[in-house]
């Protein structure tokens, strides 16, 4: 058959396989709205297994959005099984739409947490930073960068376990090489990103370098009013410990901020030296 015939056979059959898998699942309420699709809880009928599912119209995607929706596929297939990182259990895809079927957490991300109950206690940053770095530790390990580490990309399962998610923006590493393009959320972005170098992994340790001063403050260590005032702070990265609310944080969790958010790359800890750090408290 001719390569034109041969791409129809298999959307055909692919369409037909989503279109059997799209029966075994239940569409139940709505947890949540992302960038592309929304997100709902499913129940599947063969394994009795409830599931978030993300349904993306694909209708209105860009072909940068593709790419997003791919790699996310792709990275967490790539990754899974990690007891931090938000496991991909089922992907199909018909002439419409997408579906991507992911374990269940808590509705709730690390930003309603912080934004819910302002600083956290240090034995629990503690805690929510080393499940963290184990699974930034691992995606490093595994040649991958996340590179748009946030709260809200942080997620809770039933049992509290902290599992990261949304790996649209991620990038392999390559040997030797170093990544470009301006990634992220201007909050938890490097300085090295917003220059427009080149950069490495290590843009996800100074991301969760933030989360920790976040989780600790209750608000993040560089702000402004809008994006460009908020660039401009990372840029200038002055790293303040106001005594009102860091009086009560211990010196090797302070020390563990400055290593992790240290405007030279070279001079930042891997998240693997971080994650041996990260008993803290
Ligand atoms: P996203 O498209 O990944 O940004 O997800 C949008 C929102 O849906 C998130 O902010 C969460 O509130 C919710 N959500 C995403 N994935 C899950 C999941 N696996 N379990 C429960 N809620 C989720």
């Amino acid at each position: 058959i001719s390569p034109l015939l041969s791409i129809l056979y298999i959307h055909r059959r692919m369409y037909r396989e989503a279109a059997v898998k799209k029966e075994e699942y239940q569409v139940l309420e709505e947890l949540g709205r992302g960038r592309f699709g929304t997100v709902f809880r499913c129940f599947h009928r063969t394994s009795n297994k409830f599931y978030a599912a993300k349904l993306i119209e694909k209708r209105r995607l860009l072909n940068e959005d593709r790419r997003c929706i791919e790699m996310e596929a792709k990275a967490m297939s790539f990754l899974s099984p990690h007891p931090n990182i938000l496991q991909i259990m089922d992907a199909f895809e018909d002439a419409d739409s997408c579906s991507i079927v992911l374990e269940l957490c808590q509705p709730h991300t690390l930003l309603d947490r912080i934004a819910a109950q302002g600083p956290l206690t240090e034995p629990h940053a503690a805690s929510l930073l080393k499940q963290l770095l184990e699974a930034v530790a691992h995606c490093h390990a595994q040649g991958l960068a996340h590179r748009d580490i946030k709260p809200e990309n942080i997620l809770f399962d039933e049992g509290n376990k902290l599992k990261l998610s949304d790996f649209g923006s991620a990038e392999w590493l390559g040997e030797g090489s170093s990544m470009s393009g301006v990634v992220g959320t201007p909050y938890y972005v490097a300085p090295e990103v917003i220059m427009g170098r080149e950069y490495d992994e290590k843009v996800d340790v100074w991301s969760s370098g933030v989360i920790l001063y976040a989780m600790l403050a209750g608000f993040p260590p560089f702000y402004g009013e809008s994006a460009p005032e908020i660039f401009e702070s990372v840029l200038r990265a002055n790293l303040r410990f106001p005594s009102l609310i860091f009086s009560s944080v211990s010196a090797p969790a302070k020390d563990l901020l400055r290593k992790m958010i240290s405007r030279d790359p070279s001079n930042r800890i891997s998240a693997h030296q971080a994650l041996r750090q990260s008993s803290f408290h």
